[in-house]
Order: C-alpha cells, then structure tokens, then sequence
C-alpha cells in the first residue's frame, strides 16, 4: 500500500482554490499528504479550508500573489516554519493566459503572463531547493500546457512560458538529481476549470477543439491531478525530465 499513497508528505500545491489546483490538493490530501496552498482571494482560500477540514484533509493555506517576488519569498518563509524546514512536494500550477493575436500583445501583457506563469514557478524552485533537499526524496511538478508541446491557437505569450516550463523541467532534473529532486511537467489539453470555462460555453469553440481531440471530449481536473499524484509516489522514483501530456490523444493526432 505504501507504494500508492502519500503518508504524511509534505507539499506546496501553487493555485489550491479552482480548477486543477483544487483537485491536486484535494487528491494529495486524500493520499495522506499534508498540503500547504494558496491564492489571491482571501475570502474563497477560507471557504476552501473548511471544507477540506470537514473532509478531514490536512491543508492550510496563504493569501499571496505568486506575480511578486516579495510575497513568494514569504510564502516560502511559511511553508519552511509550517512543515520544519523539509518539503517532499511542490506543485506549480499557477498559471493564467491572455488570448489575443500576437500583434496586439502590450508589453504589460508580456511581463503580467511572465511573471505570472513563468518567473514565480522558477523562482518558486530556487526557493524551495533547500527544503526539496532536505527532504530527502524531492518531487517537482509543472502544471504546464500542450500550448508548449505544439503550436495552437491559444496565444503566443502563454505558450512561450509553457514551452520554457517544459525545458526547465529537463534542466532541473539533470542539475537537481544528485539531491535526489525530480521534475516533471503535465501537459493538459482542454479541461473544464475556471479558466476555460467561458471559452467552452461557446459551442462552436467547443466542437472545434473536441474534433482534435480522438477521446472526443474535454478534461476534468481529476483527471490531470491522478497523474500529479502518481508522479509523487514511489511508484514513479526513476521518471525524471518528462513532460508527460494529459490530452485525449490530442498531440498525436496528426490527421485521422
Ligand atoms: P483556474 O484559473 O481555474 O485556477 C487558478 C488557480 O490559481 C486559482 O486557485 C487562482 O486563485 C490561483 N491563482 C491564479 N493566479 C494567481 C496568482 N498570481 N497568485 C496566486 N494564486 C493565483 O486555472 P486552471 O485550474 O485552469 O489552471 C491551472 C494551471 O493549469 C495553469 O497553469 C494553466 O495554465 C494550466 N492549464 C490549464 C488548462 C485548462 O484547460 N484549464 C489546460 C492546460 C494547462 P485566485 O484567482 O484567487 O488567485
């Protein structure tokens, strides 16, 4: 049994309250992790956390911006005082886009989606490396995109940070292996969040993106935080630098 759960392990899942984050925590606290989120509303991130702690799940959080440098590093400063210096677990799933044609792209676009997706999931890493360290046997996790596995038409910017996600999943894994640190990426497709919920609500869009897909549908968040889950777990000690895409079939499906 211990092979297929996660007693007592620590972990930071970025973006607890909506969508894949949600269901990250909540498939980790029910593997017996004990999990550390956060998000911008104060007043949703509360609601969460009774419910988890009806459920009886082990999950706090903090208010924070993942966009600004100065609140990460005090949620990392959090995170080290709540699980005593050592973190088995970092999910970063934070991430937000902007769909426009590339030639309307405004600079504060470039640096809002940067930030947002790109620099605090890195900066999130060189932070937590000590406790990653410490831990003895640590787990990075990249909610990335099949946006950076092949060209579609969900805006360039976000692509670009998913693309270099991917990458930096296979620097961090060749550079963090001698501390015993493993870094993977999941790729979604289309899955019903927060996120892509208004886009979805247009059947036309819809259609399109279900004829790509061989599964002939979309994605639920439980589906993609199985895989977050299974990457954590002993069971997966000798997957490293992967980007592994959750998709339907989508990206290979070249035309059938
Ligand atoms: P949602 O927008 O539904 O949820 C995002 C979560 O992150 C919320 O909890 C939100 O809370 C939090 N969050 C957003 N920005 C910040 C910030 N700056 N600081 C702290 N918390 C923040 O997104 P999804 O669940 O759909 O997406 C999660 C990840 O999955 C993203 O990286 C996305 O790119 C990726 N993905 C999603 C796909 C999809 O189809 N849904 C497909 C491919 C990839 P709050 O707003 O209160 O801060």
């Amino acid at each position: 049994p211990g092979r297929w759960a996660l007693p007592g392990k620590t972990a930071l899942v970025t973006g607890g309250t909506r969508g894949i984050g949600r269901a990250v925590v909540e498939e980790l606290a029910a593997l017996g992790a004990v999990v550390h989120t956060c998000s911008r509303k104060a007043e949703e991130l509360g609601e969460r956390i009774k419910e988890w702690e009806a459920r009886g799940f082990r999950v706090t959080g903090s208010v924070c911006d993942l966009s600004a440098r100065d609140q990460r590093e005090r949620l990392l400063r959090e995170v080290a005082d709540r699980f005593g210096g050592k973190l088995d677990i970092l999910v970063n799933n934070v991430g937000t886009n902007i769909r426009k044609p590339t030639v309307e792209f405004s600079a504060e676009d470039y640096s809002f989606l940067m930030a947002t997706n790109l620099e605090s999931a890195y900066h999130l890493c060189q932070i937590a490396h000590p406790l990653l360290k410490s831990s003895g046997s640590g787990s990075i996790i990249f909610i990335s995109s099949v946006a950076g596995v092949v060209g579609i038409f969900s805006g360039t910017i976000y692509a670009m940070t998913k693309g270099a996600i991917n990458q930096l999943t296979k620097n961090l894994a060749c550079e963090w292996a001698k501390d015993n640190i493993r870094a993977n990426s999941v790729a979604p497709w289309y899955i019903t969040t927060s996120l892509t919920e208004k886009l979805l609500e247009n059947k036309g869009f819809e259609e399109q993106v279900v004829s790509r897909t061989p599964l002939g549908r979309v994605g639920e968040p439980g589906e993609i935080s199985s895989l977050v889950a299974f990457l954590c777990m002993p069971g997966s000690t000798y997957i490293t630098g992967q980007t592994i895409s959750v998709d339907g079939g989508m990206t290979v499906n070249g035309l059938y």
